[in-house]
């Protein structure tokens, strides 16, 4: 059905192409959480939150800020149902690993999931179809590992103790999969705290994954 809509929309709007994505996350940034810095700095380093926060996630990363027309890109696929901005997304988080991650050996990537009634109403999770798009430009699995076993109410509005207390027990690793030994990328289309993928890799760690690292098309 997806696939369908996709390829009409693609006839409706053949020339739909969202404008040059602006700005790019750049260096210098923390090491941990990739907050931008606005001085240059020589060194690299780690910003004030992260060092006196325990991230499960070694490092977060992104290949864009959340503003202007990624922001509206991202808003239009997750809430107007815009398929056809699929495949831009989808290099968007591409450019995002080929510039952070693809030097290292990866062994899958796990979309942040959808808790089945939000996804039954949005009829996808955009994390998997951006994360599906690069896994086959790159050439790694993915793998919906987790699952949400309670519905939590929208990250949005929430400062970062109310996403933590809304995320506690709300994941769950999914039967058939196992991170022993892996080292594995969170994938999402974008991240504020970063609380979410941190719940997401500190359920990974716990069932023996090596490392856990977080990709997103943007960062707030
Ligand atoms: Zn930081």
């Amino acid at each position: 059905m997806r696939v369908w809509i996709e390829a009409v929309a693609g006839l409706i709007f053949p020339a739909a192409r969202p404008p040059r994505p602006w700005p790019r996350l750049e260096r210098p940034f923390c090491e941990r959480c990739a907050e931008p810095f606005p001085r240059p700095r020589p060194e690299s380093f780690v910003c004030a939150n992260c060092g006196k926060r325990k991230w499960s996630l070694t490092r977060l990363r992104a290949t864009y800020l959340e503003k202007g027309s990624v922001r509206e890109a991202i808003l239009a696929f997750k809430y107007r149902r815009q398929f056809h901005l699929r495949p831009w997304l989808g290099r968007w988080l591409e450019d995002g690993f080929r510039q952070h991650y693809a030097a290292e050996h990866w062994d899958a990537l796990i979309p942040v999931p959808l808790h089945p009634d939000r996804r039954r109403k949005r009829g996808f999770n955009q994390s998997a179809e951006i994360a599906r798009w690069l896994g086959q430009r790159v050439g790694l699995t993915v793998v919906e590992a987790l699952r949400r076993v309670k519905p939590t109410v929208p990250q949005a509005r929430l400062s970062r103790a109310e996403r933590l207390r809304n995320l506690r027990g709300s994941l769950a690793l999914v039967g058939g999969f196992d991170p022993q030994g892996k080292r594995l990328v969170i994938c999402d289309d974008v991240f504020t705290t970063g609380a979410t993928a941190d719940a997401c890799a500190r359920i990974l760690l716990r069932e023996g994954a090596k490392e856990v690292v977080a990709l997103t098309v943007a960062r707030r």
